[in-house]
């Protein structure tokens, strides 16, 4: 990425970080995604119960890899009974999530189907970390869910083996399939909980 756009990124972010702050919520700035996991690394005590939803963003700054491999317990949702699994990681200490979209004044947007991230980010786990590349930011709510649902849906629908009209046009059709991944909408304006949510916002391209 050259100067210009790091310079304005660095400035972008710095505007995000004071809406979060206005929001209840922390906001950190990474100029790499190698500085995003080590922030996100320093937030997460020795011997805490991790657990994650869709973290694309997460995944690809190699953070779900330190966490796994680390000083950790990792709660993976995708062993055992689902419900039990589930039920598990509300009680986690620390969710690790992307954003879907994030506006210019803190506001943090997420479409889910099965709504377990969602549910996580809204209430449960102690401490919930979003990594989020600054191509998620957004100017209003507006902008938000314009790019949650025309953008973020429609690409991460591709991901799945479903039968959605998104799949087949790689735009959002505003379908109501059974398949549909665009159950829940969750729009983040304020958390009641100092030091619960923190969002690293990473000079870079991330997750859909
Ligand atoms: S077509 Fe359906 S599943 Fe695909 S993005 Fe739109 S609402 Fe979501």
């Amino acid at each position: 990425m050259n100067n210009y756009l790091s310079m304005r990124n660095e400035l972008l972010a710095q505007k995000v970080i004071k809406g979060l702050e206005s929001r209840n919520m922390t906001g950190h700035y990474a100029a790499d995604r190698a500085e995003a996991k080590r922030i996100a690394l320093s937030l997460i005590p020795e011997g805490a119960s991790v657990t994650m939803g869709g973290a694309t963003s997460a995944m690809e700054i190699g953070l779900v890899d330190a966490v796994k491999s680390g000083s950790y317990v990792f709660l993976d949702r995708s062993v055992g009974d689902p419900r039990e699994a589930l039920l598990r990681g509300y009680g986690a200490d620390v969710f690790l999530s992307g954003a879907n979209a994030i506006t210019e004044d803190g506001v943090i947007v997420n479409i889910d189907g099965n709504a377990n991230r969602v549910s996580y980010i809204a209430q449960g786990p102690r401490k919930v970390i979003m990594i989020v590349g600054m191509n998620k930011v957004c100017s209003d709510v507006d902008a938000a869910m314009k790019r949650a649902r025309s953008v973020a849906a429609p690409t991460n629908a591709m991901r799945f083996p479903i039968s959605t009209p998104c799949k087949k046009t790689g735009a959002c059709m505003n379908c109501k399939s059974p398949d549909t991944i665009c159950c829940q909408f969750l729009i983040t304006r304020f958390s009641k909980h100092a030091d619960r949510i923190h969002v690293i916002l990473v000079n870079d391209e991330l997750g859909f």
